[in-house]
C-alpha cells in the first residue's frame, strides 16, 4: 500500500492534508507571536510567526488551485512558499546574530521565485511545480546547514531543528524526483497527486509544528540562561556580585598564592548625605570602572555589597597585591567625580591577605583581608594594610 492510498483510506486526501498543515500552522503562529509579545527582544519568534503566516496563505493558494485549476494560484502559492523559507533564513540570522540579514533574505526570495515564475510565464506549469519543490528543497537545505553551524547555543533543540529541515528538504526532493519521472511539462491544471506529495504534506505538518515548538524551547532556554547570568551581576556597576564569587569557588577553597584585596570607600555615608544617593551611585560606578581597568585578565572583580569591593588575584603575591591596592588607592584619591554642578573626591581604604597554605578557605581569607581593611580604617583611612597575622 502506498502512502497516497493509505492517506486516502484514512480520509486524508490532498485537501485534508493541506488543511491539517494550515491548522497546525495557525496554532503555531499564535504560539510564536504570543511568546514574542512577552519578550520583544526575541524578534526571531515574530519572524518565524510571519513565515508560518505566509505558508498558511500559500497553503490556501494550493488549495484554491486544487479547486479551480488556475495555474496562477499555484504559481503565487509557490512563490509565497519559497519566500517564507527565504524569510526563515532571516529568522535564523536574528536568532544567531541579533540582526536581520535583509539583503540575503531578498536575494534568496528572488532566487527562489525566479525559476518558478519564469517557467510559468513560458507556459510550462509542470516545470513550474517542479521548480517550487526544487527551490524549497534548496532553501531548506541552506537554512538547515546554517542552523547546524549555529548549534553550539542549544545543541539538542537545534540539532532537532536541523533534522526537521533535512526531512522536509528530502520530502521536497522526492516530489521533484517523482514529478520529473511522471509529470510532463504541462500539468493542465491538475494538482500533482502522488505518494511523494502526500509524504511531503505529512512531513510538513510534523516539521512546521516541530520547528516552531523547538523555537519556543530555545527561547525559554535563552531566557533562563539570561536570568541566571543576571543573578550573578551587580546591576549598578556590572561587576560580579557576592553570589558570583562563591560560584567561582564552589569548594569554598582557594589555592596557595591567591591574594584578596578588599576595598571600602571612606566616609561614604557622609558623601551620600552631602551630595545625594544618586551622586553616591555615580561614585560607585566610577570606582568600579577604575577597578576593572586596573586588573589582569583572570583577576576577579566583585562588588561585595554597598561600598565594599573585592579583587581576587590568582597566582599573585603580597608585593603584587599591595602594589595593585596602592595604585587603586592613589588613583581614587585623585579622581574627581563630577555631576552637573558637583565635583567631589572620595578616598578608599584597602586590606590585603594572601593564601599561604595549599588550600585555604575563601571565608577565612576574606575575614583576614577584612581585618587588614579595619586596620586601614583605624589608622586614618585612605591607606592600604596587609594581614600579617597567622598564615591563611
Ligand atoms: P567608613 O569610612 O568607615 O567606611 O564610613 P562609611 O560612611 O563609608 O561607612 P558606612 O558603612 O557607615 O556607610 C556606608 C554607606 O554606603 C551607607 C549606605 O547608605 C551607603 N550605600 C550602600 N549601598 C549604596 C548604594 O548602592 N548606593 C549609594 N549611593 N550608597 C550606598
Ligand atoms: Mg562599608
Ligand atoms: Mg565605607
Amino acid at each position: 500500500m502506498d502512502v497516497t492510498q493509505f492517506a486516502g483510506d484514512m480520509g486524508l486526501d490532498y485537501n485534508s492534508l493541506l488543511m491539517a498543515s494550515g491548522a497546525a500552522g495557525i496554532a503555531l503562529c499564535f504560539t510564536l507571536a504570543s511568546s514574542w509579545l512577552r519578550q520583544r527582544g526575541s524578534s526571531f519568534l515574530f519572524t518565524w510567526a510571519m513565515c508560518i503566516a505566509i505558508i498558511i496563505v500559500a497553503i490556501i493558494g494550493f488549495s484554491t488551485f486544487h479547486a479551480t485549476a488556475q495555474s496562477l494560484h499555484a504559481v503565487v502559492a509557490g512563490v509565497l512558499l519559497t519566500t517564507a523559507f527565504a524569510l526563515s533564513y532571516g529568522a535564523l540570522t536574528q536568532f544567531r546574530d541579533n540582526w536581520f540579514d535583509a539583503r540575503t533574505v531578498i536575494v534568496l526570495a528572488l532566487a527562489g521565485a525566479a525559476p518558478i515564475v519564469t517557467s510559468a510565464f513560458m507556459g510550462f506549469d509542470g516545470l513550474s511545480f517542479i521548480f517550487i519543490n526544487v527551490m524549497c528543497a534548496i532553501l531548506l537545505s541552506f537554512c538547515g546547514y546554517h542552523y547546524w553551524t549555529a548549534r553550539a547555543e542549544s545543541p539538542g533543540p537545534i540539532t532537532a531543528i536541523v533534522v526537521l529541515h533535512a526531512m522536509l528538504a528530502v520530502s521536497f526532493a522526492l516530489c521533484v524526483a517523482v514529478m520529473a519521472l511522471e509529470t510532463p511539462l504541462y500539468l493542465g491544471g491538475r494538482v500533482p497527486d502522488n505518494w511523494a506529495e502526500s509524504l511531503n504534506l505529512f512531513v510538513s505538518v510534523i516539521a512546521i509544528t516541530g520547528i516552531g515548538g523547538l523555537f519556543v524551547t530555545i527561547h525559554q532556554e535563552r531566557i533562563s540562561r539570561r536570568h541566571q547570568a543576571e543573578s550573578l551581576i551587580d546591576p549598578l556597576t556590572g561587576l560580579n556580585n557576592r553570589r558570583a564569587l562563591f560560584e567561582r569557588f564552589p569548594t569554598g577553597l582557594v589555592v596557595q598564592g591567591t591574594a584578596l584585596v578588599v576595598f571600602d570607600l571612606d566616609d561614604f555615608k557622609g558623601l551620600n548625605d552631602r551630595n545625594g544617593h544618586a551622586f553616591g551611585d555615580l561614585v560607585l560606578c566610577n570606582f568600579a570602572r577604575m577597578l576593572a581597568e586596573n586588573v589582569r585578565d583572570g583577576d576577579i572583580v566583585v562588588r561585595l555589597g554597598g561600598e565594599e569591593f573585592l579583587i581576587v588575584l590568582p597566582e599573585s603575591s603580597s608585593s603584587h597585591a599591595l602594589a595593585l591596592a596602592e595604585r587603586v588607592r592613589g588613583l581614587m584619591s585623585r579622581m574627581v567625580h563630577q555631576a552637573s554642578d558637583q565635583a567631589v573626591t572620595c578616598t578608599v581604604s584597602a586590606g590585603v591577605a594572601v593564601a599561604e597554605k595549599p588550600q585555604t578557605s575563601l571565608d577565612t581569607l576574606l575575614r583576614k583581608a577584612d581585618n587588614a581593611l579595619y586596620l586601614s580604617k583605624r589608622s586614618g583611612r585612605n591607606r592600604v594594610s596587609q594581614n600579617v597575622s597567622s598564615a591563611a
